[in-house]
């Protein structure tokens, strides 16, 4: 068996971190867990488990390591929030495991939750020993750059204003050689749909939102984008234990939807963004559900394609498999709705073993990539299952509607050197969907101009 410190990386913002604790801030963060920060749902689950074990190999991290038992769930728990409840001596090289082991070895997935005969939910567990190395300043640096980033522009990659709606002008411009009448209209109260996305679009990732405005101006969709903040819907800050700034992000987002006075809010294909708008920032900002409707792409694709609002004009039969991002497969059950879209779009999808809601994380969530570089290769090695997983499907193409998943697999495929490349649903609708004759015709001399 390894230990913790013995697979120890070298982290700048956990050196930095490490510089600057005293053993009177960790009792203050211990007591603040113990007292402020947890209650009733973290002792029930310290009292329950029975340190039985079955969730270890419910943990890719395990797996790949080779039933290493200090990667299980139970024994990331043991190392870490069973110390700060039991009220153990912690020290400033204790809170350097804590940080490496919450941050970096755990995505809190919640697979293992389900194999747990008493339904503990690790990710949870694992997310508040984030909140504890938070509060002292233990955080991975390339991640607490994104923090930092949502903190002071309300998005993720240091994205200026002005930057994000030359992103949208330029697109709406690019897309126009193909649909000559295509507007990707902003600020448009009353719209429909408030369509959003995760900071990395813009920057490095413009042709999904290219994608995406094809295929509202196919279905005839009334649909919006805001010029201003509040239009990423990703949050690092969730995953870094910076709850307060999560709160302000989210926020930012539900206020920029009600400001235009929107219906429903339909996001990208992101799986995190999607379990902070939908599951936790939203309960942080004390809203039972969502103060406006929230629908994930993957089940605006089905619907779209159910109602007939876009057609499907071929199938490719290229071998498909599916990942199931675990933020909206376990964390939302949209697996049905996952293959409907995929069955449509694919007529040779061979699934993965297990799937569904018993698929293996793609061990990128969590926050873990956005750790960065330093981490690449235990992230890489921590998910040898899916590599696996991947390779007995025989696909060529592997369907990931989730944009952590997208970045994570593709590490995986070419560390593992598997010949599969890695898709979004909207990557197969926008070549495959009919683009009947009047949209494509040219428009007519009439000016032009934003809304
Ligand atoms: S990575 Fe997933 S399966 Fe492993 S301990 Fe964390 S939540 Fe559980
Ligand atoms: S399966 Fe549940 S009860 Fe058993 S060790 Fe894991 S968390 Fe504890
Ligand atoms: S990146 Fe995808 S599979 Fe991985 S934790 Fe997120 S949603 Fe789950």
């Amino acid at each position: 068996m390894s230990t913790i410190r013995e697979r120890r990386i070298t982290d700048q913002g956990l050196e930095i971190g490490l510089a600057a604790l005293t053993q009177d801030r960790i009792r203050e963060a211990v007591q603040a867990i113990r007292n402020s920060e947890t209650g009733a749902k973290m002792k029930v689950y310290h009292e329950t488990c029975m340190r039985c074990g079955m969730c270890a190999p419910a943990c890719h991290f395990y797996v790949s390591n080779d039933n290493d038992p200090s990667y299980a769930p139970v024994a990331k728990v043991h190392q870490t929030m069973t110390r700060i409840l039991n009220g153990e001596d912690i020290g400033p090289q204790d809170v350097y495991d804590f940080a490496q082991i919450a941050y970096t070895e755990c995505n809190l997935c919640r697979r293992c939750a389900f194999y747990c005969p008493v339904g503990i939910d690790i990710g949870y567990i694992m997310s508040t020993v984030r909140r504890f190395c938070y509060k002292l300043g233990m955080v991975p640096q390339y991640l607490n750059d994104t923090g930092n980033s949502h903190a002071s522009t309300m998005n993720q990659m240091w994205v200026k204003e002005d930057e994000w709606t030359d992103s949208l002008l330029w697109q709406e411009e690019e897309a126009r050689d193909e649909f000559p009448h295509i507007r990707i209209p902003l600020d448009k109260e009353g719209a429909d749909i408030f369509y959003s996305v995760i900071g990395p679009e813009p920057k490095f990732q413009t042709q999904l939102i290219y994608q995406a405005a094809c295929i509202m101006h196919v279905a005839g969709l009334d649909w919006t984008m805001p010029s201003f903040p509040g239009w990423d819907n990703s949050d690092m800050s969730m995953y870094i234990g910076d709850f307060e700034t999560m709160g302000r992000v989210k926020k930012a987002h539900f206020d920029a939807a009600q400001k235009l006075k929107c219906k429903r809010i339909v996001m990208g294909e992101c799986g995190h963004a999607f379990r902070s708008v939908h599951d936790v920032g939203n309960r942080w900002l004390g809203a039972k559900d969502s103060p406006v409707p929230i629908v994930h792409s993957i089940k605006f694709f089905a619907d779209l394609i159910r109602e007939g609002k876009i057609k499907i004009a071929y199938k490719i039969d290229d071998p498909v498999t599916i990942h199931d991002p675990c933020n909206v497969i376990r964390g939302r059950g949209l697996m049905d709705e996952l293959r409907y879209v995929t069955h449509a779009l694919c007529s040779n999808v061979i699934e993965m073993t297990p799937n569904r809601e018993y698929n293996y994380c793609c061990c990128a969530g969590g926050g873990v990539i956005n750790c960065g570089p330093p981490y690449k290769n235990s992230r890489v090695q921590g998910n040898r299952v899916k590599a696996e997983q991947i390779k007995r499907t025989g696909a060529t193409i592997v369907i990931s509607p989730c944009h952590n998943c997208h970045s994570g697999l593709e590490d995986i495929v070419h560390g593992a050197k598997i010949d599969a490349k890695i898709s979004f649903l909207g990557d197969l609708i926008y070549p495959q969907m009919e683009k009947p004759a009047h949209f494509t015709e040219p428009a007519p001399c009439n000016g032009g101009g934003h809304v």
